[in-house]
């Protein structure tokens, strides 16, 4: 019987090798104080690895069989309610026999208490058989999950401090609703005119005089917008007059909004669905145009805090996307090798062909590094976010608390420095493989006979949702650039140590990671530099190292980077195949068997390293002197 858990060997290399399960396992069980506990780290191990086992079979057996139907058929909307294929309403019918949509949930919820990581594994096999029906699975326990987070954020969670249980939480009926498969929610942001910019969002979050919220707006794009629990971003607080665009995100707050009521006399909606959305492909992820009519609203935190509730839903958003991505990379993949296997021409099977080789040699290194990326992602947010909560409501003594305050805050740079660069580059590689299948499969590809093109369909959404390519590439260039500010004299250290090891470390293998990793520092310095005397023009002739204090305190990341913004997608590139390369050091370093994926990922991620440093390093200035001359144009003929 297929099991997409068993046969992934690189999956199971991160379940039964890698991943640190200790420190999870003791956070998750609370310490194993909490009722129903797992005995011990080997027990609650074993349990994951049968919940992934039979997360394996399931998807196999019952999510990839109805997936090309469901495609075919699709969503409809009929009297305001969304209508499914019946092959959709039975999966999830059986989902929720299994009790698998509480499957990260805690014990206190009626969930299964596994670690966030396990969700998101499972998460790559479920992608793997179907991207759509895997996101609208995921609107269930990733919703009932920020709902817990939030509570336990804005304080209105109380934690039994002797057992760690959950005794009181604010939403507890909707997340045991959620749980036992009766509801679901969806993430509302996007409108119409505010995309990928939040600070223009306009619908509004408005008290009355009992201090009662209500939402009004348009919403578009809200995937599981059909859904009971919305979470919503509005706007509570309009920007005064003068204030720069990015003040608008200062106005707004975050809210759950349950988008109807069922009465005796039916069901009352505050929340209307107008429109599906017609789309390319994720056929079976309703995207939804959204009204609110002054539906009542219940504010999380304090109002002007929307965007910081924001990012702490859309971090496990994006790490959910990496994974979903991932799962349609294993299946392009999947697909190409099998046909390639068999069909022949000129003699031999395609397999066999020197070009379609190197195709599939690139597509299972690319996987086998999204993987590592992807696992490093998920594990240090999910140790972050649980520290957090030990931390903030845990009876610690002082030491103990400093010791996990330090913890906390390397988890949460490690996770903060992978998580734009797993989102992008899933994204966009889920896009490639998928074409590459299609093109492996010569004219068959091009019909829906194999199922390559519906891969494609459904992953072309993955670089744009959830912060489109772009963003991420903003993001991942400006953290790593405002590090080097911090801490110029620590940046030129670690340029001194790249070279150093580059050609003075024993292993051929360590000396040729320090060199993408000086390469990669070589061209943040050239943007940090280039950027910063755009600033300063007395910057030129200092070191960076030597760069004063209050260029550093004046120095804002929102508007200061200009040149580096030209470049910021291929230092996120050089960035992605640093980090695949240092996760796959450390893990050839203690497994030796791993050095053969690190030596294929050096391969490719050398040439292309060097090649990108050559494009930040020499190129831009044209289209820079013509963006400049196209603003002064415009300042003119607005001056008139
Ligand atoms: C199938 C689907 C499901 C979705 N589900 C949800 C959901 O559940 N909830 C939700 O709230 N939204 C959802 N979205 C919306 C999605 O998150 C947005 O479409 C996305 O954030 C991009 O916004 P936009 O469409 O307005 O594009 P724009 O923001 O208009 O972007 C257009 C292009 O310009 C680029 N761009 C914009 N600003 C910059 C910049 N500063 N620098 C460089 N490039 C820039 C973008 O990267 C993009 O390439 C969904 C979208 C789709 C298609």
């Amino acid at each position: 019987m297929a099991n997409y858990f068993k046969d992934n060997d690189d999956l199971n290399f991160y379940v039964n090798h890698w991943i640190d399960w200790a420190p999870l396992v003791q956070l998750t069980e609370r310490d194993f104080r909490a009722k129903d506990s797992h005995a011990s780290v080997d027990e609650a191990v074993t349990f994951y690895r049968e919940s992934l086992e039979m997360m394996g079979e399931f998807v196999a057996a019952e999510v990839a069989p109805i997936a090309a139907k469901v495609d075919r058929v699709g969503l409809h909307l009929e009297k305001g309610e969304v209508i499914s294929p019946p092959e959709l309403d039975a999966l999830f019918a059986k989902i929720k026999e299994l009790g698998l949509h509480g499957l990260a949930v805690p014990r206190e919820f009626g969930g299964m208490n596994a670690p966030l990581i396990n969700y998101f594994l499972s998460a790559e096999m479920f992608a793997r058989a179907d991207a759509s029906i895997m996101t609208h699975f995921s609107f269930h326990c990733g919703i009932a999950m920020a709902m817990l987070v939030y509570s336990l954020r804005e304080g209105t969670s109380k934690i039994d401090p002797k057992t760690g249980e959950i005794v009181e939480t604010r939403f507890a009926d909707a997340i045991r609703e959620i749980t036992a498969g009766d509801a679901w929610g969806c993430m509302d942001i996007t409108e119409a005119n505010a995309g990928s910019d939040m600070a223009a969002l306009r619908t509004k979050g408005e008290q009355d005089e009992n201090g009662n919220w209500f939402v009004t707006g348009e919403k578009i794009f809200i995937s599981s917008g059909h859904g009971k629990y919305h979470l919503v971003i509005a706007r509570t607080e309009e920007a005064k007059p003068g204030e720069d665009s990015f003040a608008g995100l200062k106005g707004l707050s975050m809210f759950v909004v349950p988008a109807y009521e069922d009465t005796p006399n039916g069901r009352v909606r505050y929340v209307f669905v107008d429109r599906l959305e017609e789309k390319l492909g994720h056929h079976a992820s309703a995207t939804c145009a959204l009204r609110f009519e002054r539906a009542p609203a219940h504010l999380i935190g304090n109002r002007g805090e929307g965007f910081n509730y924001m990012l702490l839903l859309m971090n496990n958003a994006r790490i959910g996307v990496g994974f979903e991505s991932l799962g349609g990379c294993e299946a392009a993949y999947r697909l190409a090798v099998d046909y390639a296997a068999q069909r022949r021409s000129m003699g031999k099977t395609i397999d066999r062909h020197e070009m379609i080789a190197d195709y599939l040699d690139e597509m299972r290194t690319d996987i086998q590094g999204i993987r590592a990326l992807a696992v490093q992602g998920a594990y240090h947010e999910e140790m972050s976010q649980k520290l957090q909560i030990a931390v903030e409501h845990g009876e610690l003594g002082e030491l103990e608390k400093k010791r996990l305050e330090r913890d906390l805050r390397r988890h949460r740079r490690l996770s903060r420095r992978v998580t734009p660069l797993l989102k992008y580059l899933a994204g966009e590689k889920v896009v490639e493989l998928s074409k590459r299948s299609i093109q492996i499969h010569g004219g068959v590809g091009y019909t829906a006979e194999y199922g390559a093109e519906k891969l494609l369909r459904d992953g072309m959404v993955m670089p744009i949702y959830e912060g489109t390519s772009q963003i991420q590439s903003l993001m991942a260039m400006k953290d790593s650039l405002s590090g080097i500010l911090k801490d110029p004299q620590g940046f030129v250290r670690r340029i001194a140590q790249a070279r150093w090891k580059s050609v003075s470390a024993r292993d051929t293998l360590e000396r040729r990671v320090a060199k993408i990793q000086a390469l990669s520092l070589a061209a943040q310095q050239h943007l940090v530099s280039r950027t910063a005397t755009d600033k300063l023009k007395g910057l030129r002739e200092k070191p960076l190292g030597e760069w004063s204090s209050s260029l550093r305190k004046d120095w804002d990341p929102k508007h200061d980077f200009a040149f580096a913004m030209l470049h910021a997608e291929r230092l996120t590139k050089i960035l992605c195949d640093e980090v695949i390369a240092e996760l796959l050091l450390e893990q050839a370093q203690k497994f030796p068997e791993r050095r053969e994926i690190l030596e294929r990922h050096l391969e490719r991620a050398e040439l292309r390293v060097k090649f990108l440093h050559e494009e930040i390093t020499t190129t831009g200035e044209r289209l820079l002197a013509k963006l400049a001359s196209m603003s002064s144009d415009e300042g003119r003929n607005a001056a008139q």
